[in-house]
């Protein structure tokens, strides 16, 4: 299993395959080549069909200023993945394939990015718990026995969610023109009668900034910040819980997302919107059941339920933007994280082992989501985004 830390990156929004992970190509391919005058990019695949909506052609041309980049769209290529390559008058420098692996980490044939190396020596959750139990150790013991510094970067990551949060709750007006969606976190914030109500508004507060390409953490994507976002929000700003209990949460949750991350994935563009609002529904879930005491049995189930009834979400943004049905969707999830804990409670207390492990869902979740129609994995080709468009035209 990768690092926790970097289901938790902080970057520019709306997508984190499209904004951090290009982002991410580009820096990598500068630092090396510095010479450079001249860049020419390809995008393909999911790039290419939402990389307008989702300001990737953007966000590298302004990474690799000061030179001049050319950025071109191949819509014919299914990969998702970009091409990369630097010059100066004199000399052209090696092509870069980029792979996207979601949440912003990325995988490049020519250069070690980092993103790939095993921090923790298990890959399920079955085998963490035989870990535990043979070492005597909680879960948190076992994360800071193999992954140091995990609570230094959490921290940063956790601080930017409730900025981003607040900076989502106190602004107002037309957030994306030419589909008339105007913010509506603050007025959800107001409007709110119960701590659900108010938990939906930070959800939206999150997803409209990063709709708006603000800094945001991921939680495990940017498209899909907001659950856990709102969750650390609520439980430190209304429920007073120290910052430390939820930064231990966060490490919780970020095992299953991780896990979900190494076993199927983590990315809408491979595996559907259950691979990135399915999987924060399991982290938020997880979450919440460890600070609310929960055993790590009922902390697995309600991971468990999070993402088993998210299994099969499709991913269709509207015109390639990251709102519709996005920011709603993180609104909804939250509610289902919470749902899903109250389940696992419910059910620990009938049934004491679940007949459904999380390994099993995550299993499932891989084969459902290679099984997904590519027009249903971010290329706004089929779903939503279709049915938006006919209704325009
Ligand atoms: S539909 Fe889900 S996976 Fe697709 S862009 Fe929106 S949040 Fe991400």
């Amino acid at each position: 299993m990768k690092a926790i830390k970097d289901i938790y990156r902080i970057g520019y929004g709306p997508s984190s395959s499209h904004t951090i992970a290009p982002q991410r190509a580009a820096f990598f391919y500068k630092d090396q080549y510095p010479d450079c005058t001249r860049y020419e990019v390809t995008l393909c695949g999911s790039l290419a069909l939402t990389g307008k909506g989702h300001r990737t052609d953007e966000i590298i041309k302004e990474t690799l200023l000061p030179a001049e980049t050319e950025v071109a769209f191949d819509y014919e290529d299914p990969e998702m993945k970009l091409l990369i390559r630097g010059m100066t008058p004199e000399k052209e420098y090696p092509q870069w394939s980029v792979i996207s692996l979601g949440g912003g980490s990325i995988r490049i044939d020519k250069f070690d990015s980092g993103d790939e190396k095993d921090i923790y020596p298990d890959d399920s959750f079955a085998d963490i718990k035989k870990r535990l139990k043979h070492n005597g150790w909680t879960l948190p013991q076992y994360l800071l026995h193999y992954e140091s510094g995990l609570y230094d970067d959490l921290k940063r990551s956790l601080e930017n969610m409730l900025d981003c949060v607040d900076r989502g709750l106190s602004s107002s007006g037309l957030l994306n023109k030419e589909l008339n969606y105007r913010r509506s976190a603050s007025e959800l914030y107001k409007q709110a009668e119960d701590d659900l109500g108010r938990c939906i508004a930070y959800a939206y507060a999150v997803g409209e900034e990063n709709a708006a390409g603000h800094k945001i953490t991921t939680a495990p994507t940017l498209g899909s910040a907001g659950i856990v976002a709102s969750i650390a929000y609520y439980y430190i700003k209304d429920k007073g819980y120290p910052e430390e209990r939820v930064l231990e949460a966060m490490a919780v949750g970020g095992v299953f997302g991780d896990l979900i991350k190494q076993n199927a994935t983590i990315a809408g563009s491979m595996g559907g919107c259950q691979a990135e609002v399915g999987t924060a529904c399991a982290m938020g879930a997880a979450m919440i059941a460890w600070l609310e005491g929960q055993p790590l049995d009922t902390v697995e189930r309600a991971a468990e339920i999070g993402i088993e009834h998210h299994l099969g979400l499709t991913c269709d943004p509207v015109k390639g933007y990251v709102i519709i049905p996005c920011i709603e969707r993180n609104g909804i999830a939250v509610l289902r994280a919470f749902d899903a804990v109250k389940l696992a409670r419910s059910l620990a207390a009938v049934h004491k082992h679940s007949l459904v492990s999380f390994d099993m869902v995550v299993d499932s979740m891989n084969y459902t989501g290679k099984k997904l129609a590519v027009e249903l994995r971010e290329t706004s080709l089929g779903g939503l985004a279709l049915e938006f468009k006919n209704e325009k035209n």
